[in-house]
Order: structure tokens, then sequence, then C-alpha cells
């Protein structure tokens, strides 16, 4: 989870996600918008049980504004916490992802994501392996690790069987920033790019002002980073039709699509 603003306990809900998955929360920076979900969520985790350890990564004073919500409001933590205040670099990684952060550009110190899955092994030809009478088993696995094995003295190789690998796809979220090279070279050829777009183009003097980003200024970053497609997300709440940062964004890269509460979105690397 990117960032944990009010409401979100009840839109997991509403997405039917559940409270004792396997789950990490990168908190992009201390606004409210972006933090005031964690104490109500861990609360509800730990009345209904949740049991996993949950990790939570952000800028420094996150652990802080964590714990005192947790002296000053008791109740009982029902699983372990780990907090980790962090810079820019190698977050953290898992056996099939890493993620990555970057400084952006805001009133106060604000970091974006990019979560970056592995590459995963090539497709196994199960039928090719039977015809070649490789028996299922540690053979296939053999194969299937890129080893060569022999069958009835015959060399048997994995590029037989296993083809190519598959790149994995990076997913980026740009949190409050103005554009900037740093955030630029974290979203750089993204399968899908999440950013902020807080203003529309009128409004360019506020957004340089408080920080932020226009429609345009998102979507030229995006063409930039050569991404393959954008979801504008963090509309100020004073759009009651924010389509109008739709046609902004859309008239300098095309493949843009407004975020919206229970959005779903299916991510797939480029097959090469
Ligand atoms: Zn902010
Ligand atoms: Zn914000």
């Amino acid at each position: 989870m990117f960032d944990c603003g009010e409401g979100t306990q009840r839109q997991m809900f509403a997405a039917r996600l559940g409270l004792n998955k396997k789950m990490k929360l990168f908190v992009s920076h201390m606004h409210g918008d972006h933090v005031l979900g964690i104490p109500g969520l861990l609360q509800t985790m730990s009345l209904l049980g949740r049991t996993e350890r949950l990790q939570i990564f952000g800028p420094k004073g996150i652990k802080k504004f964590i714990e005192l919500f947790n002296r000053t409001v008791p109740y009982n933590l029902a699983f372990k916490l780990q907090i980790d205040e962090i810079e820019d670099g190698l977050v953290t990684k898992e056996q099939e992802y890493e993620v990555f952060s970057a400084w952006g550009k805001h009133v106060i110190p604000c970091l974006s994501y990019a979560m970056v899955e592995k590459p995963r092994p090539g497709r196994f030809n199960v039928r090719m392996a039977k015809r070649l009478g490789v028996p299922e088993g540690p053979l296939w696995k053999k194969l299937q690790m890129g080893e060569s094995i022999t069958i009835k003295g015959r060399a048997v190789t994995p590029k037989r069987i296993v083809g190519p690998s598959r790149s994995g796809s990076k997913v980026v979220y740009i949190a409050d920033t103005r554009p900037c090279p740093s955030v630029e070279r974290l979203a750089r050829r993204a399968d899908l790019l999440v950013a902020e777009s807080t203003f529309d183009d009128s409004k360019k003097d506020k957004a340089s002002e408080y920080l932020h980003s226009t429609a345009s200024e998102t979507a030229k970053l995006a063409r930039r980073a050569k991404v393959r497609k954008l979801a504008l997300t963090h509309m100020s709440a004073a759009y009651k039709d924010p389509r109008i940062l739709l046609r902004q964004a859309k008239r300098i890269f095309r493949n843009t699509i407004l975020a919206c509460d229970l959005l779903r979105l299916e991510v797939k690397p480029l097959e090469k």
C-alpha cells in the first residue's frame, strides 16, 4: 500500500482486500491526506485479529506519529509492527519484487516509490519435456533453473524446453511534488505511473507556490520518462469535475486516465 489517507480502511473493506494479508505500507510524507488513515487501520487490524507482521516505511517523523498514537489511544496491538524511517534508494527486497524511493520537491520531505517486479522464468513447455522423456520432478526444476540435464545418455538443454525469461512489470507512484529529475528517473519506463496532478494548467502559479504539479506538467514528465500508462491522482478537491485535468494531460500524453477510488487496473509487462 502506498500512502494511507483518511477513509482507507473503509475502501479496503469495500474492495474486500482483507486485513490479515501480507502487506507493506509505504508512506510518502507527513501531510494529513497521506497518513491520517494509519491509526484507524492499525486499530481495526488489531481488533479483527491480524497476526501477520506489518512493515511501514516512510520519511523521518512516521515513527513518532504512530508511536504517539499507540501511546495516547491505548489498544492492544495484536501483531508485530515494524516502522522504518528511510531515505531515497532501495527500500525493500522481496523474492518477487523490489521497491525503490526517490525524493521529490515538496514543502516538506516527500518520497515517491517504484515497485519493480523481478524477471520471471520463461514458460515451461510441458509437452516438449514429455516428448523428450524428461520425467516430472527435480529434472524439470533443473531445466527451469537454466541447467542442462542428461536423459538416456542424451543431453537436453533448457533452451529446448524453457522459453525466454519474461521481464517483470514496474509500477511507480509519484506523490506530492514539483516535476523534478529524481522522480522522473524513478518513473523511467514504468508500465503504470500513478502520479499527483493537483491542479489544472490555469493554476500553474498555485502549483509552483505549493510545490505540486499541474496536469500538463505531470503528462510531460510521463512522456519524458517513456512510461506506458499514466493515471492521474491527488486532484484538488476544488474540482467538481476533474475531467478538465484529464483533457489537458491527454493533449500531451494520450494514454492517460483519471484514477478514482476502487479502480482496478491490470498491469502487464511488455512481452519481448
Ligand atoms: Zn503534501
Ligand atoms: Zn497531498
